[in-house]
């Protein structure tokens, strides 16, 4: 069985449709892990040409169901960015004062500057799916959100950010597992919280929400990747993939040489 894994523009999404255990050409474990690391040394060379060369920036969006892994692909398969160079920027429910601007003010403070990664751990996405599943406003203002969302991800790749948007694909039983493992085990207890019991309840709705958010919101500027992400490593590996190549197609170059330096010592 074969399934895609870029979302391309217009199509209609149902999260149903893609296996959260697809193979996506990664058999073998090992091979797998190899696979990353050398992606992982290629992104980090492709990163700091990024910074030295100072013109554009990368923006990784990351989202799922409560532990699809957004913190272990972060660990994992973006190892290789450094602080120096590189945000991670957790959005958690709005503050008070986030919520007296508009749903988009606090991202907007947030995304990467020239020559510099973000990578969003959840996103102006929840506005568009857990605002819509908890009913957290009325309809008809997280509708008009999806034309607001392409708008302002047009804007920033107008201003030289590319835009990669992964969906961390899990089943209703991984999280099962996963949940109860927090629970079972004291070093992992730290991180469940009673909460997502209410939203695993709210299962089908989430996916309905995620599934209509990424097939109105994958364009041709900003596209939307759903990750099988029920095995990790091959999680690890799809998303170290698709953002090498993202970075390898942005090409970043060391800027010109200064005139007038060869030869010159420093004494
Ligand atoms: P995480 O699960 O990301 O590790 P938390 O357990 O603190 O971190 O969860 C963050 C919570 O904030 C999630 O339940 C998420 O749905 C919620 N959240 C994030 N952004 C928004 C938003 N714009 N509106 C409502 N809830 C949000």
């Amino acid at each position: 069985m074969s399934q895609p894994i870029k979302i391309e523009p217009d199509t209609a999404v149902d999260l149903g449709d893609f296996d959260p255990d697809f193979h996506a050409g990664a058999a073998d474990r090992a091979e797998a892990e190899a696979e990353l690391d050398k992606n992982v040394r290629a992104m980090e060379h492709l990163a700091s040409r990024l910074y030295a060369e100072h013109r554009q920036a990368l923006l990784i969006v990351l989202q799922g169901m409560d532990t699809s892994g957004k913190d272990g692909t972060i660990r994992h398969a973006l190892r290789g960015f450094n602080p120096l160079l590189c945000d991670v920027v957790p959005f958690k429910a709005p503050t008070e004062t986030e919520r007296d601007h508009d749903f988009l003010w606090r991202i907007h403070r947030e995304v990467p500057a020239r020559g510099r990664i973000g990578i969003f751990n959840r996103s102006h996405y929840e506005d568009i799916v857990t605002v819509r599943v908890r009913k957290l406003a009325p309809k008809r203002a997280w509708k008009l959100r999806f034309k607001a969302i392409n708008g302002f991800e047009r804007l920033l790749v107008h201003s030289g950010t590319t835009i990669v948007k992964c969906f961390l694909h899990i089943s209703k039983d991984e999280q099962r597992e996963r949940l109860q493992s927090r629970l079972d085990d004291p070093d992992k207890r730290w991180k469940f919280r009673v909460g997502d019991l209410d939203d695993r309840k709210l299962w089908d709705n989430f996916q309905q929400a995620y599934g209509d958010a990424i097939g109105r919101t994958s364009t041709e500027h900003a596209p939307w990747y759903i990750i099988p992400a029920n095995t990790k490593w091959r999680r690890d590996l799809v998303v170290s993939r698709i953002v090498r190549e993202t970075l390898e197609r942005m090409d970043p170059r060391f800027p010109l040489e200064e005139e007038g330096l060869d030869g010159v010592v420093v004494e």
